[in-house]
């Protein structure tokens, strides 16, 4: 990992998790969660999620899988990951 990388992972965790963030809690300690996309084998694009919302067995992206996360709570993660962009634009 190049120290961009690790940089720009840092300043992601920072933000806090993407989904609190969204439902106005901003700044919720968060995990780095990797996006995948099918036939894309270079770096994933990585968004924050804090526990709750990244690995709870009812809550979570990976508890519940990425459709019924994204009905849940009526966001997709390339939105979040879109938002997670734009906030890292605008603090640079
Ligand atoms: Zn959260
Ligand atoms: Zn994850």
């Amino acid at each position: 990992m190049t120290k961009d990388e690790k940089q720009k992972l840092r300043k992601i965790a920072e933000l806090g998790c993407s989904l609190c963030r969204h439902q106005g809690n901003e700044g919720t300690p968060c995990e780095i969660h990797h996006i995948r996309r099918s036939g894309v084998r270079s770096s994933s694009p990585v968004i924050g999620l804090c526990p709750y919302h990244h690995r709870g067995s009812n809550t979570s992206i990976h508890g519940m899988g990425r459709k019924r996360f994204e009905r849940e709570y009526a966001i997709t993660e390339e939105q979040l990951l879109v938002q997670t962009k734009n906030l890292l634009n605008a603090s640079t």
